[in-house]
């Protein structure tokens, strides 16, 4: 939500990334399927988070849900879809749950609207489930008290990863997470001390988060391989080489980076 270093914090993990930069900084949260050339979730520093990456083709688009910190660098489609000099538009699929895409569109102004009808830089569908080549997508609604917020099951003929960045608890149960290859979950506490040594438990977004204990938890439920955690936020106080610390007792759970490859 809020990125390393953050311009306007002076703290030791802000001022170490500030020096070392790398993996110690951090960009918004996202996830690029390489098979298949798919970005998921747009925040606003994402087209440096492309460029930083090298990704040079996007063919197909999706936001999980309507926060700004996963909306707000939807800006993207106009590079990629819009020839401003011929005023023609080029349009790449946006995929998105249908009443996902109605919450994207009230709360950026009709955004997507725009883009499809005006600038037609991309070419909206609506869905729940997409077929690319060998690539399956379940895109499923862990509709909670928070609104509608989108878990990807990523599948081929033998491995399955399950994306789920944001909003993530509650956790609604689902048969296609089961088996998973890795869960890449957002949002999960690492030893419950915060920025300036404030504690998560007197914290008031104390129950939107897992603690180590829970996700153990679902990965055994579902039979998870692997989880990698993302979405790690800079008032979480920890740095890239405290979670390198904290990853080495843990059984199958890493932390997230920026650039971070998963092969399955
Ligand atoms: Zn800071
Ligand atoms: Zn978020």
């Amino acid at each position: 939500m809020f990125q390393i270093p953050n311009p306007f914090c002076q703290c030791p993990i802000c001022e170490e990334a500030r020096v070392k930069r790398g993996r110690y900084e951090r960009l918004g949260p996202s996830l690029y399927i390489e098979d298949i050339q798919m970005l998921i979730d747009t925040p606003e520093d994402i087209g440096v988070a492309c460029d930083r990456q090298g990704i040079s083709e996007i063919k197909y688009l999706s936001i999980s849900h309507k926060d700004p910190d996963h909306t707000r660098g939807m800006r993207i489609v106009e590079p990629l879809g819009y020839d401003c000099i011929a005023d023609k538009g080029s349009p790449i699929q946006f995929i998105a749950l249908p009443e996902v895409a109605d919450d994207i569109n009230a709360w950026n102004g009709d955004g997507l609207k725009y883009y499809e009808n005006v600038l037609h830089c991309i070419s909206i569908h609506k869905t729940d489930h997409i077929k690319i080549g060998d690539i399956e997508i379940h895109l499923v609604n862990n509709k909670t008290h928070r609104g509608n917020m989108t878990f990807y099951v990523i599948s081929d003929k033998c491995r399955k990863a399950v994306y789920a960045c944001c909003d993530v608890k509650p956790f609604l149960h689902n048969e296609l997470y089961y088996d998973a290859d890795v869960l890449i979950v957002g949002l999960v506490s690492d030893d419950g001390i915060l920025k300036g040594g404030k504690r998560l438990e007197e914290a008031p977004f104390r129950d939107d988060m897992f603690t180590i204990e829970e996700i153990m938890e679902l990965k055994r439920k579902y039979r998870i391989k692997r989880i990698i955690v993302t979405h790690i936020d800079e008032y979480w106080g920890k740095s890239y080489a405290d979670y390198l610390k904290i990853e080495k007792n843990l059984d199958n759970i890493s932390f997230a980076y920026d650039g971070m490859e998963i092969i399955l």
